[in-house]
């Protein structure tokens, strides 16, 4: 990490190290087609299309053979694979992070974002930021739940109603300050952290929720494909791609 001699800057970092079983697709989840070119290609090049996010690091498995065959045209100047996936997300993330080292100073704003959401929007990008900007932890996008929630038995019967007051659901960029993340991540038991603001949470700190959209949702499933399908095909018209 180098001594801090600039203002912060902003950048992203994917991790794609996924092997993404549940989708079935006889490959990793980041590369099953979407909308005509590989699910990773979405977040990518939505990421380095953003004029505030300066650089772009992608995570990969190490043995990754797919990533250089993608169609990075436009994303040049921005966008740095890095070979060092570990056994789970968080994993990937840490690995990432160390590798980016030199790269970062340690107020650098840094937005973790699954490969598997292919629906941002430069809107919400630019609420994360105009939200937590200028705090000292950071924060995620997230949205309220909706749904009335049940707790089931082992026998999958409905035994109680759950109250969803003060419950949102979080999705990524999850935005963190290089030194923030790294720290938490290095004394979090990385097995069992699902996210970036959960290991930011186990050191005391509390990571604001930014109001996102139901559109950035994470692909596991295939039928997740037809939803995005649908959606990336309304956000270019309006844009009138
Ligand atoms: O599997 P899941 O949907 O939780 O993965 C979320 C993101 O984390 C995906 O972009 C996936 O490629 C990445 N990941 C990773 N390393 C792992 C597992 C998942 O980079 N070991």
């Amino acid at each position: 990490m180098t001594a801090k001699t600039s203002a912060a800057r902003y950048v992203a970092l994917i991790p794609a190290a996924g092997s993404g079983l549940r989708m079935g697709a006889g490959m990793p989840k980041q590369y099953a087609p979407l909308a005509g070119r590989p699910l990773i290609e979405h977040a990518v090049h939505r990421l380095c299309a953003h004029p505030r996010i300066e650089q772009v690091f992608v995570v990969l498995a190490p043995g990754d053979t797919q990533f250089n065959r993608c169609d990075w045209q436009g994303c040049e100047a921005k966008l740095s694979a890095l070979y060092c996936g570990g056994e789970t997300r968080a994993a990937s993330v840490f690995n990432g992070l160390l590798a980016a080292n030199d790269a970062l100073d340690a107020n650098d704003w840094v937005l973790v974002h699954d490969a598997a959401r292919p629906c941002l929007d430069a809107t919400d990008i630019d609420r994360l930021i105009a939200e937590i900007g200028d705090s000292e932890v950071g924060g995620l996008l997230a949205v309220p739940v909706a749904d009335t929630l049940k707790r089931a038995n082992a026998a999958q019967e409905a035994v109680q109603t759950e109250g969803r007051d003060h419950l949102w659901r979080a999705q990524t960029p999850q935005m963190f300050r290089y030194r923030v993340l790294i720290e938490a991540l290095r004394r979090a038991d990385i097995a069992a952290v699902t996210d970036e603001s959960s290991a930011v949470e186990q050191m005391g700190a509390k990571p604001r929720l930014v109001q996102g959209s139901a559109a950035n949702f994470k692909i596991t499933y295939p039928e997740d494909l037809v939803l995005a399908e649908l959606i990336l095909a309304r956000t270019s018209q309006s844009a009138g791609k």
